[in-house]
């Protein structure tokens, strides 16, 4: 090597992807230097095996294409990994550790500060703030996250670099506060990162309480210190003006500072409302991941996972029909093992497929409150309109239809406990932000329309007396 220097070539390419992509998408997926070359290849260097597969896969073609046309020869790139120091915690080390830079190789070792080489993870306990079994060893990996795990594990190795901010996205229950904090676990124990993790809520009401104080300085140099900070739920903040305000200034101060920022929300940004817009793009800049319901053999490791770490003896065949019967949440998922659990240590006897069924029998699909099942509000709600069933629970969107279904989500939401999730499932496998979203319309029409209220309530009332 050393005859072949294609480095310019790179240099001209980077200016046209440049001019071609978003100024978002190319800060985010060209954050890759050159190295070196061979006689047929350009050397980049990536942060990690994630981002290098994600430029593969969205860019590699392109990018070989136009090496071509501007060299007139094939030229392929290929990726090397190397972990980078992040410019921000050199100069600021956090409280617990200072980090030095002695050779670029060793950049991402962080050593004790004029101590003997070691390895933080001995030398740290858990963190105040995090779970500690919120972890990825811990954490079960299928098709239905495996996007956002590997983001995850991606950030907390090399936190504000590649990723940032991100936003994890998805319904209850589905693993999204796991995930944020098992990045803060990891980076904190690992890295010695300073996290801060705190719900929209607590952020919100902090804030406030702060103002009423007279100690936003504090509050504000509070969040302001933190190499990663993790705040989970932003669907909260929606009309919260003043805490959005703050938020993004805090948002602002971090990322110029190379600092990971990373949220969670129960639907994607787009559909929040009352979000100011310069929040909202700050939301949208970066990485946003979703989480979705979990495959049936996903939850059927996930299950055996829990039960392993609990210790317990459940047979398989129990495990299965937990898996085949709630599909939805892995918080009811590991709800009903928990209750299967308790009910055998009560009884000192060993869980069968039998007791299984008994126990179980409540949270499997039946009737959670009222005696009220979603079939049943369908059926009520679809007579009521002189609709099909079949109809109102399908795919068609004319407004005939559509109405009456937004009434039977809202309603469902209304007197069940089932979970956006759940509903959307039952009402033809639509997303759990469609049931979201049709809810939030029936409400604005009961502003405007007061005597929709009416008719609700007459429908409840149907269904309530439909089984009797
Ligand atoms: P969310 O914040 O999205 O509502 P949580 O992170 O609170 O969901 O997850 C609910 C429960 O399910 C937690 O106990 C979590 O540990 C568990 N859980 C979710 N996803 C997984 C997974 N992939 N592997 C193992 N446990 C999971
Ligand atoms: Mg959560």
């Amino acid at each position: 090597m050393g005859t072949w220097d294609y480095s310019i070539f790179w240099k001209e390419t980077l200016n046209q992807f440049k001019n071609e992509l978003s100024e978002q998408e190319f800060t985010m997926w060209f954050n890759m230097e050159y190295e070196t070359s061979s006689d047929s290849a350009i050397i980049l260097s990536v942060p990690s095996a994630f981002y290098r597969d994600q430029v593969k896969q969205r860019y590699q073609n392109r990018i070989e294409t136009k090496l071509l046309e501007l060299t007139g020869h094939s030229i392929s790139i290929e990726f090397e990994i190397k972990q980078r120091t992040r410019p921000a915690m050199q100069d600021k080390p956090s409280e617990h550790e200072s980090v030095h830079k002695d050779d670029e190789k060793e950049s991402v070792k962080i050593y004790q500060s004029s101590k003997p080489a070691a390895p933080v993870s001995t030398e740290r306990g858990n963190h105040p703030l995090l779970r500690k079994d919120y972890t990825f060893d811990n954490f079960v990996i299928g098709e239905n996250n495996k996007f956002a795990a590997n983001a995850a594990i991606a950030m907390s190795k090399n936190p504000g670099t590649a990723y940032n901010p991100c936003l994890i996205y998805g319904g209850v229950g589905l693993g999204k506060t796991h995930l944020m904090q098992a990045i803060g676990n990891l980076a904190w124990k690992e890295k010695g990162c300073k996290v801060i993790y705190v719900t929209a809520e607590s952020f919100t009401n902090e804030f406030v309480e702060s103002i009423q104080h007279n100690s936003t300085k504090a509050f504000k140099d509070k969040y302001r210190t933190a190499d990663i900070l993790l705040i989970d739920d932003i669907h909260f903040l929606q009309k919260k003006t003043e805490t959005q305000e703050e938020l993004f200034h805090t948002f602002n101060a971090l990322y110029d500072a190379n600092k990971q920022i990373i949220f969670t929300c129960d639907r994607p940004v787009s559909e929040l409302k009352n979000l100011s817009e310069r929040l909202r793009s700050r939301f949208e800049r970066g990485l946003n991941v979703d989480l979705q319901p979990p495959s049936y053999e996903t939850r059927c490791a996930i299950l055996s996972k829990k039960v392993e770490s609990r210790g317990v003896d459940i047979p398989q065949e129990v495990i299965n029909l937990i898996a085949k019967n709630i599909s939805s949440n892995v918080r009811d998922l590991e709800a009903s093992l928990t209750k299967l659990i308790a009910y055998a240590e009560l009884t000192h006897k060993p869980v069968t497929l039998e007791t299984a069924q008994q126990q179980l029998r409540d949270s499997f699909g039946a009737p959670k409150q009222n005696n009220v099942t979603i079939e049943t509000i369908q059926k009520v709600v679809a007579e009521y309109f002189s609709l099909s069933f079949n109809d109102l629970k399908g795919k068609k969107r004319t407004k005939a239809i559509s109405f009456p279904r937004q009434l039977a989500m809202y309603i469902a939401r209304e007197i069940t406990e089932y979970s956006t999730t759940e509903l959307g499932m039952e009402f033809g496998g639509r997303d759990h932000t469609t049931v979201m979203h049709g809810c939030q319309s029936i409400e604005q029409r009961l502003k405007a329309e007061p005597s929709l209220e009416t008719t609700i309530q007459k429908l409840m009332k149907m269904i309530k007396d439909f089984n009797s």
